[in-house]
């Protein structure tokens, strides 16, 4: 700690992102990225800008990125906000939309980015408990002019929260802004930008970084109603009035035009899910039914941080949390097909 710090800066408890390792033999387990690769036209699209093209800024508007994000998901181009990842556009709607009278409110088990992001900008904040079954209870999530926020399917459970439901959600909440941070929905939830046209209080965050293989880009989208996104805009011209890097925009417009192969890895993905969570119940593990790129389970047994290691010696790294409620939870990234089928060799062999 440095004397010369801000007595914020002293207070903050920084978020600490899953490890990335450098070993390049490792099962990689633990951070929900996608097995596969982007497509052939991502790469392609990024080749072509790695190129003396760098010399230039890129479009501070990111103009084709967020028409063509508009035209994908049929709204208006000034209903997407784009950034760095979901990360800097969540952080920008902590900024822009959450500073109101009464508290943010978001699940105790959740996302766990939030509560930092909270400190980081001074925003009062509530945890609201998930029920028994990890599910979020609706009706506690009463907020009058505040804010919510979380993650479907939620993080780190994988649970997913049925449209109806988002619609009791802001039919009880219309002067509260209502954040849904999709960065899993892609592998078997109904999106809720299907609302952002009835509800001008919803805000829903997507990623590139997880369906459509580009964490390594960085990119990330929000689509809502006009006002919502011109608030944050102003938010990130104050410190940065590029967006993205012109590699990032590129490789961005090039996936949301490939949606063949999009779809391909989804159906790949949501395959394996499906075989790991009944290679894991044979073995008796108690797997939450998840509709994320990851599974949450728990072994009557066997500690998790216990079977984590042992699963760290055989070069497999999956994550766990030291959280009440969920410290005996594995949260497993779904891999590839050979790797889920080694995970699941690998458990089978140390129970
Ligand atoms: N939201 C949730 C719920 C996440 O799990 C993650 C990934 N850690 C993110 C947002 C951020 O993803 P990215 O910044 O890569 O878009």
């Amino acid at each position: 700690m440095s004397r010369y710090w801000s007595p914020l800066v002293k207070s903050l408890t920084p978020y600490v992102p899953g490890e990335q390792p450098k070993i390049t033999n490792l099962i990689k387990l633990n951070t929900n990225e996608n097995p596969y690769g982007p497509s052939s036209k991502v790469l392609e699209a990024i080749r072509s800008e790695a190129s003396d093209n760098l010399r230039l800024y890129p479009d501070p508007n990111a103009d084709t990125l967020k028409q063509t994000i508009a035209d994908y998901h049929s709204v208006d181009k000034n209903q997407v906000f784009v950034g760095n990842g979901s990360d800097e556009v969540i952080a920008i709607a902590f900024q822009a939309l959450f500073k109101h009278p009464n508290p943010l409110l978001f699940p105790d088990i959740t996302y766990s980015f939030y509560p930092v992001w909270s400190d980081m900008y001074q925003v009062d904040y509530q945890t609201v408990p998930v029920t028994d079954n990890f599910e979020i209870d609706v009706q506690a999530f009463k907020q009058a002019n505040g804010g919510i926020i979380f993650p479907n399917p939620n993080a780190p459970t994988g649970r997913l929260l049925p449209l109806d439901q988002i619609k009791l959600l802001l039919e009880i909440n219309t002067d509260s802004v209502v954040v849904v941070d999709e960065a899993y929905i892609d592998f078997g939830g109904e999106s809720a930008i299907a609302l952002v046209n009835d509800y001008p209080n919803l805000l829903v965050i997507h990623t590139l970084s997880k369906s459509r293989s580009l964490a390594g880009m960085r990119v990330g989208f929000a689509i809502g109603h006009p006002d919502l996104i011109e608030g944050m805009e102003r938010v990130k011209n104050s410190f940065n009035s590029y967006p993205l890097d012109r590699p990032a925009q590129a490789a961005a417009v090039a996936s949301f035009l490939d949606e063949e192969y999009f779809q391909s890895c989804c159906q790949k993905v949501i395959a394996s899910r499906e075989s790991l969570t009944e290679a894991l119940t044979a073995l008796g593990f108690e797997v939450l039914p998840s509709a994320a790129n990851f599974i949450f389970a728990k072994h009557p047994e066997h500690d998790a941080e216990t079977l984590a290691n042992q699963l760290r010696e055989r070069s497999i790294i999956v994550r766990y949390f030291k959280k009440p409620k969920i410290d005996q939870f594995l949260r497993i990234s779904i891999g590839s097909t050979e790797e889920c089928e080694q995970l699941a060799t690998a458990l089978k062999d140390m129970l």
